[in-house]
């Protein structure tokens, strides 16, 4: 049995989180001004606020921007469903934009093309850690006066062109889920330059308080979004741990190359990286040439439990969007073929080499090449 995914959690860990359990302050201390100061010098920006978990962190970054009823937001159909959902907690609309077949993320090329007097703001995704084309989105961003926000919640660490992903846009929004890079169990953040939005942010996370958490006074509708304590003690060894765990999960998508590479109907994550990016591993999907061939490996690597998962079902065609928006298939066709074929392998630090040798003889011997 190899499972999906695991997380990474050692004795430093433990003892950290420990020393929180024997201390008075489970919520509101310091470990979270902590992770938070580690947060916003790995996102290269001046703020960053901890919440309860990236939907969350999503959820406030659009009411921190204003953005509400009658607004539109453009982003990727082919995304975990938080990124389209967040949107809708705002009364906003979803205004999907098809994906690049070659980088999996929102095409800039179709989001000039989307953009109404409506638009609030273009809302774009790392796609499994592959950080999208931010050049071309801050662009089109400041020619149309919208604001630019990054769901970095799968791309913590990685870089475009030498900057950060998360610190590239208006705000931005990581994850620390058991599945992603690094996990407080559940947990989110949010980083922005501007102190004005971090502010807001903070206030709405904690009830609508102001910052010098006065304790029954309450500026604005605010929500409980809080991170505790031991997600936070948690989450600063982990992030201390980042550039460790990145590289060793760079080494397991390595061997996977080594094993897969020259495998004919298959395309490897490593051929969708394009120059000047530095991704974060968070997933490693493959493509097939056809979901034929995608449906064969997936079961039989199930058979051998091998666990597998096919990563992403296109947002706009599930079952809530489809009724809430009478999507009926075929309208963004690059993300509906990539939906159709692709496959999350088993990804974590600690597969052995073996391990993905076993896992790509079973796919080699499906496709017909051994
Ligand atoms: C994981 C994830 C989220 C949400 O994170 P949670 O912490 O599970 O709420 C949002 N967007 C993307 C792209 C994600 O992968």
């Amino acid at each position: 049995m190899i499972p999906l995914s695991r997380p990474d959690i050692t004795e430093k860990e433990i003892r950290r989180v420990n020393e929180v359990l024997r201390s008075p302050y489970l919520s509101g201390g310091t470990a979270l001004k902590e992770f938070e100061a580690k947060a916003a010098r790995v996102a290269g920006t001046k703020y960053a606020v901890g919440v309860s978990s990236g939907t969350a962190a999503l959820h406030l970054i659009l009411l921190a921007l204003g953005i509400g009823e009658g607004d539109e937001v453009i982003t990727t159909p082919f995304s975990f469903v938080a990124s389209a959902n967040c949107i809708l907690y705002v009364g906003a609309k979803p205004v999907f934009s098809d994906i690049d077949p070659q980088t999996l993320n929102l095409d800039p090329k179709g989001v000039q093309g989307k953009i109404t007097p409506r638009t609030k703001a273009i809302l774009v995704v790392h796609v499994f850690g592959f950080p999208a084309d931010m050049d071309e989105f801050r662009r089109i961003a400041a020619e149309n006066g919208v604001f630019l926000i990054e769901d970095a919640c799968e791309a913590i660490g990685a870089q475009w062109r030498g900057q950060p992903a998360g610190g590239l846009g208006t705000m931005g929004a990581f994850a620390f889920y058991p599945n992603k890079q690094i996990t407080t169990g559940e947990g989110g953040m949010v980083v922005t330059n501007e102190e004005e939005y971090a502010e807001i942010v903070q206030s709405l996370s904690n009830q609508g308080r102001k910052p010098d958490n006065s304790w029954l006074t309450h500026e604005r509708l605010g929500y409980n979004y809080r991170l505790d304590e031991l997600s936070a003690a948690l989450g600063c060894v982990q992030l201390d741990r980042l550039p460790e765990i990145l590289a060793a999960r760079e080494q397991v998508a390595t061997w996977y190359q080594e094993e897969l590479r020259g495998v004919p109907e298959l395309n490897l994550p490593q051929h969708r990286l394009v120059p000047g990016v530095k991704p974060s591993w968070f997933l490693y999907v493959l493509r097939f040439s056809s979901r034929e061939f995608r449906d064969r490996v997936a079961a039989a690597l199930t058979e051998k439990g091998i666990e597998n998962k096919p990563y992403f079902p296109a947002i706009h065609l599930q079952p809530f969007y489809r009724r809430a928006f009478n999507y009926q298939g075929g309208e963004f066709p690059e993300t509906e073929r990539a939906a159709d074929t692709c496959l999350a392998l088993p990804f974590y630090n600690k597969l052995r080499r073996e391990q993905i040798r076993a896992v790509g003889n079973i796919i080699k011997k499906v496709v017909g090449s051994k």
